[in-house]
């Protein structure tokens, strides 16, 4: 072990001035961002990436909206940060502008939530050219998705993510949904956004453990698709853990460009767009075996470290890959160990999972760092392994 970690610190040290170099003959990225999303082989979307909110109103201008009313939707305490400031810019270019606000937090991500939404645009005379627009994080961008998708069979909405886990993940690719019972994301409707505005800046507002939740997420990115980006998050660390705002705006953008890559290519999830669930087969469930006391994106980095165990031992990943996917998650706050659990309840809440067919889990493993692949072979004994590799265990005893 302690070989492996000398390894780990001169190719940590190797990256860092690397990426150094790159920056000193090629400069910062220039900031303020754009990707166009195709659906269908067409455009049908924009990602732009600014650090402020200052070309909201002329991005959304685009969508010709002088005539028509638009609903922000949002949570308590994202309004309370943000409204003034993006009701300020939007009365600019609209005059009819609503607003409407519910309690934070995934347990008003609920059918009860999505019926109070109608009847305020209902009691508002919205109409099918009107647009709603998400301003919050994932669940916030879910309901607002799923609201648009089903009000009057369909209007236009526009996402303004505002948690990192909505900015590199969540706004983009059109799932949109409700949880329903105890059930995760049970009912929902693919619809895609009319624009992505992302403002950096709010990452800022965001407490320590909200962001590095969004974090697991772009981990994912670079662990699925893209090793170069991996090595970039390892050897900008420092900055990403400071939040510097040149940095972050790379990050979100380079995470953007992998979703959106992997969406355009399977946009209703029939086949390729599986990869995106890496770390999540095991994540969900832990998820709710904890019954939702630990974040998504920490039971995201626990079923990520699962999986790239299962990808060792199936003989994808050498033994150094693996220990080195699971320690670099530590310095990002993200747990890669859990207390005693109860293994063989995971296992039943994996095998109810929608990534189930017929009986068959549809596991995503790593061929190697930068590649996933969708794996039906995986043993229940493999799972098993999986999960009793990330239970703590105390070296001392
Ligand atoms: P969230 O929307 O609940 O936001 C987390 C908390 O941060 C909330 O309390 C919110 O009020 C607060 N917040 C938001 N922005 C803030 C800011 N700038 N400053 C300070 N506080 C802020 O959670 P989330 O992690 O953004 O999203 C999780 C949801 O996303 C889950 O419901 C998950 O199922 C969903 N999700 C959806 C997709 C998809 O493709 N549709 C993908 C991944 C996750």
């Amino acid at each position: 072990m302690d070989n492996f970690l000398i390894v780990l610190h001169r190719k940590i040290f190797l990256i860092f001035y690397i990426h150094k170099i790159y920056n000193i003959f090629l400069g910062e990225r220039k900031m303020s961002q754009k990707l166009e999303v195709f659906y269908n082989r067409k455009p049908c979307y924009d990602i732009v990436i600014e650090q402020d909110f200052n070309n909201l109103t002329n991005e959304i201008s685009k969508l010709d909206c002088s005539n028509k009313k638009i609903c922000i939707i949002t949570d308590s305490v994202v309004a309370s940060i943000y409204k003034d400031e993006v009701l300020k810019l939007l009365k600019s270019i609209c005059k009819n502008i609503v607003f409407y606000s519910f309690s934070s937090g995934e347990n008003q991500k609920n059918l009860s939530t999505v019926n109070n939404i109608y009847n305020f645009l209902i009691e508002h005379q919205f109409d099918r050219k009107d647009i709603l627009l998400a301003l919050g994080g994932g669940v916030v961008g879910d309901i607002t998705g799923f609201v648009a998708a089903t009000y009057l069979r369909g209007i236009d909405y526009i996402q303004v993510p505002t948690t990192l886990l909505s900015q590199v993940d969540s706004s983009i690719g059109g799932k949109t949904g409700v949880d329903f019972e105890q059930y995760k994301n049970m009912i929902g409707a693919f619809k895609m956004p009319k624009l992505v505005y992302i403002n950096i800046h709010t990452l800022t507002t965001l407490d320590e453990r909200q962001y590095y939740n969004g974090f697991a997420e772009a981990m994912k990115h670079g662990l699925i698709r893209d090793s170069m980006y991996y090595e970039w998050l390892l050897s900008n660390m420092y900055e990403i853990c400071d939040r510097e705002p040149e940095v972050l705006e790379e990050l979100v953008y380079r995470s953007c460009q992998i979703k959106k890559t992997i969406v355009e290519k399977d946009p209703l999830e029939q086949g390729e767009r599986a990869i995106l669930n890496f770390g999540h087969t095991i994540g969900h469930a832990i998820e709710k075996y904890m019954n939702f006391s630990l974040m998504h994106g920490e039971c995201v980095a626990l079923g990520c470290v699962a999986a790239a165990y299962i990808s060792w031992k199936k003989q994808l990943l050498s033994m150094e890959e693996y220990y080195e996917v699971r320690d670099m998650f530590v310095p990002f706050n993200l747990p890669i160990t859990i207390d005693d659990v109860n293994v063989d309840e995971i296992i039943k809440i994996t095998k109810s999972d929608k990534k189930m067919e017929q009986d068959i889990i549809k596991f995503i493993l790593l061929k190697k760092i930068g590649k996933a692949v969708i794996d039906r072979t995986v043993t229940e004994e493999e799972l098993k392994s999986g999960i009793e590799e990330i239970i703590y265990k105390d070296e001392m005893e």
